[in-house]
């Protein structure tokens, strides 16, 4: 069997992309592929769950973490502190689950560092108002923190062309199709089909 493959996921606040990996996880009957769960020192937002959508931890507990080892990578965000669980992802790897990181681009970069063979998507809006209109339905945040996400938004943007692939989530099902498409293109690279076909390979092969 081989590794599952890294998948860094990074958009600016409002563009889909919690839905987007939501939705390809809700219809993965075979379970072979998993979000990743940060640790984050943010407030929780009505509707979150700890555990669920982020291990939600103190300053002082993230900082005795950062001394632990044991994030992967970690980086402040909109003045709050994130980080990916390095254990947790190295052991799903292993077993061959595909993982998903819904990380900005402080956090992408520094994964691309150090595990190169991760595929990096980055999902776009299609237009600024549209984003703006997002963030305004979704009725989490206050007027101030929706202006303070519409100007990271262009920061977050403009680094784009560090990704592999880039979707623009414009109609939702498309978006979806296209995310499965990239997946579904990495699951027949030679390497990952040689090690899941070896003994069908070997046969053909046979004299
Ligand atoms: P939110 O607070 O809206 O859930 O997330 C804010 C931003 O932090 C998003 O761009 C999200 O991708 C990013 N983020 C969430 N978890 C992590 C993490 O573990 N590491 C990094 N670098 N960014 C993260």
């Amino acid at each position: 069997m081989s590794q599952g493959t890294l998948y860094i996921v990074s958009a600016p606040s409002g563009a889909g992309k919690s839905s987007l990996i939501n939705a390809l996880l809700k219809d993965n009957p075979r379970y072979d592929m998993k979000v990743s769960v940060s640790h984050t020192t943010r407030s929780m937002r009505p509707g979150e769950e700890d555990g669920v959508h982020y291990h939600f931890v103190t300053v002082d507990e993230f900082k005795a973490l950062i001394e632990q080892n044991a994030f992967l990578e970690h980086a402040e965000v909109f003045g709050n502190f994130y980080g990916t669980s390095r254990l947790w992802i190295e052991e799903m790897l292993a077993k061959g689950i595909d993982i998903f990181l819904d990380i900005d681009w402080q956090g992408a970069q520094q994964i691309r560092k150090m595990m190169p063979e991760a595929k990096s998507i980055f999902i776009l809006p299609p237009s600024r108002e549209e984003l703006e209109r997002r963030l305004n339905a979704r009725g989490q945040d206050s007027e101030e923190v929706i202006a303070k996400r519409m100007d990271e938004a262009r920061s977050e943007i403009s680094h784009y062309n560090e990704y592999d692939y880039l979707i623009v989530n414009d109609d939702f099902d498309v978006a979806l199709i296209d995310l499965k498409a990239i997946i579904r293109a990495e699951r027949m690279g030679e390497e990952k089909q040689a090690a899941k076909y070896h003994d069908m390979l070997d046969r053909l092969l046979a004299q």
